[in-house]
């Protein structure tokens, strides 16, 4: 089997000790390719994933201000994400969008850093990495604006959002919630996507797959979302494997 992790916080202080040998496992599981989310802890830096991305040659990188840290964004923020966009391994703008969960930056503020950089997306021709939390119809408005789709990631909504969502373009990722006794809604949507519109993640070191929840996740750990991701669909892993490496191919490396 040959996965691809698309979302991983491999900058993560939970990965300091022991970096290396987390991507040597995620090797070993057949994770060979991995996508390192750029976000960090927030401007002023924003190569968290650049920095990894320039070291393993199966890395890949996004830049983005996430929703968390919208309130530290600033003129020159804007100006070095163009700068990164065009970096050759910066595959995408994300994770950016809107989390009225946490409300730790003023919503209002959340979403202008989020338009911001959807129109950064639509003028560099990148892709978009979508975060969303309890901010579904305006993360959906938001995005109408956007020529070109992208990755919702984490998705964990239901069958109609998910109906939405690929109806305005977009791949849906799913990621170690889908495991979870109680996210049968989920499921249901999970089992609705076309094959040409997954992609698998874990989101680590957050959300470990049963039969890791509750520790740190790692890339590793993706299969065991893909296992479930296909007794949900009725099909084998090493089918789920094929194509969402094919979808991440023909989404990320066009
Ligand atoms: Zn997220
Ligand atoms: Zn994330």
């Amino acid at each position: 089997m040959t996965l691809v992790d698309t979302h991983c916080h491999l900058d993560d202080s939970k990965f300091d000790e022991d970096r290396e040998q987390a991507i040597e496992r995620a090797l070993a599981a057949g994770v060979t390719r991995l996508m390192a989310i750029g976000t960090g802890n927030g401007p002023p830096d924003l190569e968290v994933a650049v920095r990894l991305a320039d070291r393993y040659p199966f890395v890949y990188a996004t830049i983005g201000v996430h929703p968390h840290d919208a309130s530290k964004a600033t003129a020159e923020t804007f100006d070095r994400l163009r700068e990164l966009a065009g970096h050759p391994k910066v595959l995408a703008i994300g994770e950016i969008g809107l989390d009225y969960h946490y409300d730790f930056s003023p919503r209002d503020v959340q979403l202008s850093v989020f338009e911001r950089q959807l129109a950064l997306a639509a003028d560099t021709k990148k892709l978009v990495v979508i975060h969303t939390r309890e901010a579904w119809d305006d993360t959906l408005a938001a995005v109408a604006s956007l020529p070109h789709g992208g990755v919702m990631h984490c998705f964990t909504g239901d069958a109609a959002q998910a109906r939405q969502a690929l109806d305005r373009g977009f791949h849906l990722s799913f990621g170690g919630v889908l495991t979870f006794p109680k996210a049968e809604a989920l499921r249901e949507a999970a089992r609705l996507a076309p094959d040409d519109r997954i992609l698998v993640e874990t989101d680590c070191p957050y959300l470990a797959p049963v039969p890791h929840r509750g520790k740190r996740n790692e890339p590793a750990f993706v299969v065991d979302t893909v296992r479930r991701l296909a007794e949900v669909r009725g099909t084998t892993p090493e089918k789920i494997a094929e194509l969402t490496t094919r979808n991440f191919e023909a989404l990320c490396l066009r």
